[in-house]
């Protein structure tokens, strides 16, 4: 649109926006003549208030003297061309920012040929940096042979080719020039005529490098394959091992030389064959088990004896592996080893027997020493009381009988002590108030302990009732006091408490003799010597002792240990060296009622007339009961064995009651019993044995009215028995 000349000049110019205003000529500028002749700037249209573009040519006329006389000038509205210029500007600068800024090396050339069309040279015409960092030069506007003359002729042929044909190019190639791989595409740009190329590419030196790097890796490879293989067929040859190869059905399918050096058969006598063939029968189950294993991915480990060709055995210690379809196994010769461990094991096992033999040399002269002192104590005083009586010394017979009782009583303890570590001793399981049992002990523990030991005791208060022998309880409780007395040659304490505890499954488990349950633990604790782990270990053997000859007998602790188990408690030592030693001795519990136990009774009147059957086989110990008899004042009725017995207890002669030995010839007392509460069926029984072995307990073998007494016993024991059971009856 173009505006005449015929509206004031300012009429236009107050529409030029005021960012533009000083851009524009005015009255001033076009008076002095400084107006500009060639400007562009912005105005706000006034009907359509939109914002356009204008150009402005105008040039300043002047009179002779050179002052100016008028302005003439043109004004274009350029607004379309200036945005179709903006748009283009702005497509170049995204170009320009992708091509600097993208990893692929670009550039643009042109391609030189000679007189004959030949391809000669190239040069730069564009590059963008990439193209410089992959190349390492800079070469923009350059011939490529001003910087590498011995360019390889490669590169001019194909870029010559894509110049003139139009063909694009797409390769791989070394530049020597460079000292590197490129991985190139190149395409025709522009006028054919001016034979320009565009190139892409980048720099595959790394990945080059790379895959020769593959490819020698590959080739060593190879090498270290070849000598492992040279390697493990020296070792497959000279191995003295059994080496294998063998199915997951266990059929041999390669054998090393070693097999026939040690087992005697060559590889073609057992490759094929089953391995079992050559296995002892024995060892044919764990055979299978190991090659299926194997089989399954497992490891096993086994030892299995082979025959030799020869037929003599050899063992051979096997591990193996699973291959892929076949079992890789080792096998070396352990029989060598085995005969060892064996004659080894032979040998501790005599040395054990000899070193038993030994306890029970020193046992058996032991005893028959101190049985020959008590003897000589018997014997001694019998016979100087049968001289006294010869020669009417009365008076002093007394004293003789007293010796030779004191010498008996000895002999009976010692032959209780063996019964009990033998656990032959009939027990008498009763409930039993432990800490009553304890505390009526206290006086003479403490005159057993003396005066430097101090004593302490710990009653725990609604202590259960324990379920055991209140006589070997005490018996045991004693020992153990002796033995922390012992400990404590200087002095010390010792404590003695009781409580109740549960033993659980786990406890059980791990401690082979125990039997769940609850239990009264009566805890000893002295502050003495301890023990070290290896005498803990030895202290229940029947005989062992750390004491001097003559002070210790080694069997206090067995005797508690067998006491305890066959009682069905339980006994502990904990002891450390210099520390002290605790013992614990578990008391099973009594599940039950607790009877009272009722008062002494009254002094029974003694016998009047009652008849008792005695059946003893021993005369002399029928003798001392029969006197016990008389002396009471009853009847007696005497028989040494079952057979005299029956018909009288089958008569209807009045019996009251019926003593019997146990161990009889023929029937035994138990069963003359039983026969006679056929008859009678109230009868009661009292048995007397030297040491019952089905009458370890005697609940289980005594019925109501029936009790027992132990042998030896004393005269008074045995009165005051009878008496009692002939009391109660009434
Ligand atoms: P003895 O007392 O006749 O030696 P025991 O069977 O009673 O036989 O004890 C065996 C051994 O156990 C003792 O000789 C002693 O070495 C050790 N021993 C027992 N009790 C204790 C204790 N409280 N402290 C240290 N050692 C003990
Ligand atoms: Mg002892």
């Amino acid at each position: 649109m173009v505006w005449m000349n015929v509206h004031p000049a300012r009429v236009f110019e107050d529409l030029v926006i005021s960012e533009d205003r000083h851009l524009v000529s005015d009255l001033e500028s076009r008076a002095g003549g400084s107006a500009p002749t060639d400007v562009e700037y912005r105005i706000r249209r006034a009907d359509t208030g939109a914002l356009r573009w204008i150009a402005r040519k105008g040039s300043i006329q002047r009179d002779e003297s050179g002052k100016p006389v008028s302005f003439a000038g043109v004004a274009r509205d350029v607004t379309d061309q200036r945005a179709a210029r903006d748009a283009l500007a702005r497509s170049e600068e995204r170009f320009k920012t992708i091509v600097e800024t993208i990893e692929a090396a670009f550039a643009v050339v042109e391609v030189k040929f000679d007189a004959d069309d030949r391809p000669i040279d190239y040069r730069f015409l564009e590059a963008n940096p990439a193209f410089e960092r992959q190349s390492g030069v800079d070469l923009r506007g350059k011939w490529v042979t001003e910087y590498a003359p011995d360019l390889e002729q490669f590169w001019f042929d194909t870029y010559g080719h894509v110049a003139k044909s139009g063909e694009p190019a797409t390769f791989e190639s070394y530049a020597e020039a460079f000292k590197r791989w490129f991985d190139v595409r190149a395409v025709r740009v522009g006028d054919p005529a001016d034979r320009q190329i565009a190139i892409f590419f980048s720099d595959s030196t790394p990945r080059k490098d790379a895959e020769r790097r593959l490819v020698e890796l590959k080739d060593t490879l190879e090498q270290e394959v070849q000598a492992r293989t040279t390697e493990l067929n020296r070792l497959w040859q000279t191995s003295p091992d059994l080496l294998l190869l063998i199915d997951f059905e266990g059929y041999f399918r390669r054998v090393n030389p070693a097999w026939t050096s040690m087992l005697g058969y060559e590889p073609d006598e057992l490759i094929g064959h089953h391995v079992n063939e050559f296995v002892l029968t024995d060892d044919h189950s764990e055979t299978v088990d190991a090659y299926t294993l194997a089989a399954e991915g497992g490891m096993p480990r086994i030892v299995n004896r082979y025959r030799h060709k020869d037929g003599s055995v050899r063992w051979i210690s096997w591990v193996a592996a699973q291959g892929e379809d076949v079992t890789y196994a080792t096998g070396r010769d352990v029989t060598a080893e085995r005969q060892q461990a064996a004659e080894l094991a032979q040998a501790h096992e005599q040395l054990r027997q000899a070193q038993k033999m030994e306890a029970v040399g020193q046992l058996t002269g032991g005893i028959a020493h101190d049985f020959n002192n008590m003897l000589t104590g018997v014997i001694g005083s019998l016979d100087l009381i049968q001289r006294h009586i010869k020669t009417g010394r009365m008076e002093t017979v007394d004293r003789y009988v007293d010796a030779a009782n004191t010498s008996a009583q000895r002999a009976a303890a010692l032959t209780a002590r063996l019964l009990a570590f033998g656990r032959r001793q009939s027990l008498d399981l009763k409930p039993i108030d432990v800490n009553g049992l304890v505390s009526g002990m206290e006086d003479l523990l403490r005159r057993t302990l003396g005066e430097q030991v101090a004593l302490e005791t710990h009653f725990a208060t609604n202590l259960w009732a324990g379920h055991t022998d209140a006589h070997q309880l005490e018996s045991a409780l004693l020992n153990l006091c002796i033995n922390a007395r012992d400990a404590m040659p200087d002095g010390g304490k010792l404590t003695v408490e009781t409580a109740n505890t549960h033993l659980d499954e786990r406890y059980a488990r791990e401690h082979t003799d125990v039997s769940p349950g609850d239990y009264v633990v009566i805890c000893v604790s002295d502050t003495g010597i301890g023990m070290a782990p290896s005498t803990v270990e030895k202290v229940f053997e029947p005989f062992f002792t750390t004491k001097p000859v003559g002070q210790g007998t080694g069997l206090g602790l067995s005797m508690i240990y067998g006491f305890a188990r066959q009682a069905g408690g339980h006994v502990r030592i904990y002891s450390e060296l210099g520390q002290g030693t605790t013992i614990k001795l578990y008391v099973p519990r009594f599940e039950g009622e607790v009877e009272v136990a009722a008062g002494e009774g009254r002094q029974a009147p003694d016998g009047d007339g009652e008849t008792v059957l005695l059946v003893e086989d021993d005369p002399s110990v029928r003798m001392i009961v029969l006197e016990v008899l008389e002396e009471l004042g009853y009847v007696s009725i005497e028989a040494s064995d079952g057979r005299a017995a029956i018909p009288i207890l089958q008569s209807d002669r009045k019996i009251d009651l019926l003593i019997s030995d146990v161990g009889l010839p023929g029937l035994n007392g138990r069963q003359i019993a039983e026969i006679a509460r056929e008859h009678r069926p109230e009868l009661r029984v009292l048995f007397i044995t030297g040491y019952a072995q089905n009458a370890a307990v005697r609940g289980g073998f005594l019925d109501r009215g029936m009790e027992m007494m132990t042998k030896p016993f004393a005269v008074d024991a045995l009165a005051t028995k009878i008496r009692q059971m002939l009391q109660g009856r009434n």
